[in-house]
């Protein structure tokens, strides 16, 4: 490949931080002890490092450290979120509520689910993305068991109003889940504040490695019970056996930490280029208009454009030299037009005519 490929994929995975990468290389080798070794240093510093990387993760969305489950990323974090607590509510009913535009992680589980019995509500949203907290309320039900609304869209960069959604889930006594995989590190994240239960999160879309991320459950106010998937070891509370990546969580960690020093200056910093990116473009080529929300109100660092008269594929065939996507990369060799896309209303001619920078 070469080198002077401009990447504008950052919502596909970032780059790993230099910081992140120095922080990590000793886990490989002269640290690289078995985290639940308990009997000698090697597994100590081990589980040192990765109790760390806890207490970061913790802080930055204003949790307890035992509230952290680490896992291979937010694909299983949203697969454990949403199995585990189905199993773990069936008793109290089968009802659960999600909605249009989420993510494959969160909607499979989900129609999985449907073959074994559980009814799903798949909420509708408005021409940006967005669901209508009126619309959780009135589609809660007596055996409603968990609403799972990602906090941010991974296409369109709609941000979902999460406390609302929260408070109105807490007050009727339902599980409330957020896949918060995109929106970590640029928009405020606060379990208490936004009465979240469990929150998916993943190291890779914040300059740190892939194959890493973790699942938050709520302990206190109510006490969320979740039946673990993964089963052979009691690591993790009992909730997610198997050996703990510790580089990859130290280095999670340590993109935490970066994020939490940058706070709001790299988000501003992101909306500003996002901004002039958009503007540039779209006042120069008439036929090109932007899916979802304005600049101001998506996520820092995501454009969604749609190109009239072209396909997204051929376009990006043309423009060998600039690295992006016409969507979600999980769902990217699809040849249907996205689901996210469709739900905002697009016409399925304009979604293959769109692009994510
Ligand atoms: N949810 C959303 C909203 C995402 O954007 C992604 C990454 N494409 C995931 C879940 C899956 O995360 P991971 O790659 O860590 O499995």
């Amino acid at each position: 490949m070469k080198t002077a490929v401009i990447y504008l994929d950052n919502n596909a995975t970032t780059a790993v931080d230099p910081a992140v990468i120095e922080r990590m290389l000793p886990y490989f080798n002269e640290k690289f002890g078995n985290a639940a070794s308990s009997v000698h240093p090697y597994g100590w510093q081990a589980n040192e490092a990765v109790e760390e990387s806890r207490r970061l993760i913790a802080s930055l969305i204003q949790a307890q450290p035992q509230e952290i489950v680490f896992t291979s990323g937010a694909t299983e974090a949203n697969n454990l979120a949403i199995f585990g607590a189905a199993q773990a509510y069936a008793k109290h009913g089968k009802h659960i509520i999600t909605q249009a535009t989420e993510h494959k992680s969160v909607f499979d589980p989900c129609q999985a689910l449907k073959k074994r019995g559980y009814e799903i509500t798949i909420l509708p949203v408005d021409r940006v993305g967005r669901v209508e907290p009126q619309a959780v309320a009135d589609a809660i039900r007596e055996d409603t068991i968990l609403v799972s609304i990602m906090a941010a869209n991974n296409e369109i960069g709609t941000i979902q109003p999460l406390a609302e959604i929260g408070s109105l889930c807490h007050n009727r006594g339902v599980i409330f889940h957020t896949d918060a995989a995109q929106a970590a590190g640029h928009i405020i994240l606060d379990v208490n504040n936004q009465n979240l239960d469990l929150v998916s999160l993943s190291a890779h879309k914040i300059y740190g490695p892939k194959g890493v991320g973790v699942l938050y459950i709520r302990r206190r106010n109510p006490r969320v019970i979740i039946l673990p998937q993964m089963l052979g070891g009691s690591q993790e509370y009992g909730k997610r056996a198997g050996t703990l990546n510790v580089p990859g969580i130290v280095g999670f960690g340590e993109a935490i930490k970066i994020i939490t020093r940058n706070g709001l200056k790299e988000v501003n910093y992101l909306r500003e280029l996002t901004q002039k990116l958009c503007n540039a473009i779209t006042e120069e080529l008439s036929e090109v208009s932007l899916n979802g929300p304005p600049v101001n109100e998506r996520l820092p660092g995501n454009l969604n454009l749609a190109v009239n008269g072209i396909e997204a594929d051929a376009l990006l065939l043309s423009m060998r030299d600039f690295a992006f996507s016409t969507g979600a990369a999980c769902s990217s060799k699809n040849l249907e037009p996205s689901h996210v896309l469709r739900a905002i209303g697009v016409s399925p001619e304009h979604a293959r005519g769109s692009i994510r920078l």
